[in-house]
């Protein structure tokens, strides 16, 4: 029974404790402050989303804005355009809640550095690929670009 036990689980010690480990949040090193994204503004027009404080938005998460544009409407399949004021226009209906879930996994992805959790980082881009480099811990990673 003992024996059967082992394989099924079929890991070391050590692989469990990696395991263990990385499943642990990484929060950023600076006194665990959690970042928190502002509050999305959107109205609807017609059949269009205005996504209002979009500016703002690409500024709290120091990301150039039309790099966000591009991201948001690929995810959402949407055409999309930034006006004058800074307001993100989509074609389609998009609640702040879809929104929102697709800023938090472009912040996951293209904003956090996966090593130490800041969000202190830099995105360089080349031809095919990414660079993020965080200003925190000076870690690089290596980005699928889209
Ligand atoms: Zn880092």
């Amino acid at each position: 029974m003992k024996g059967l036990l082992k394989k099924v689980r079929g890991y070391s010690y050590e692989e469990l404790l990696d395991r263990a480990f990385s499943k642990i949040p990484v929060r950023d090193p600076s006194k665990g402050v959690v970042f928190e994204l502002p509050n999305i503004e959107t109205i609807a027009v017609g059949t269009k989303t205005i996504f209002k404080n979009f500016r703002n938005m690409a500024h709290a998460i120091g990301r150039d804005e039309k790099l966000l544009m591009k991201y948001l409407v690929k995810e959402l399949a949407a055409a999309g355009s930034i006006d004058e004021a800074g307001n993100l226009i989509l074609s389609g209906k998009f609640s702040a809640q879809v929104l929102d879930k697709l800023l938090k996994r472009f912040v996951d992805a293209y904003v956090k550095c996966p090593t130490c959790g800041s969000i202190h980082t830099v995105l360089e881009k080349s031809k095919k690929a990414f660079k993020l480099r965080c200003l925190a811990c000076s870690a690089e990673t290596t980005l699928p670009s889209f």
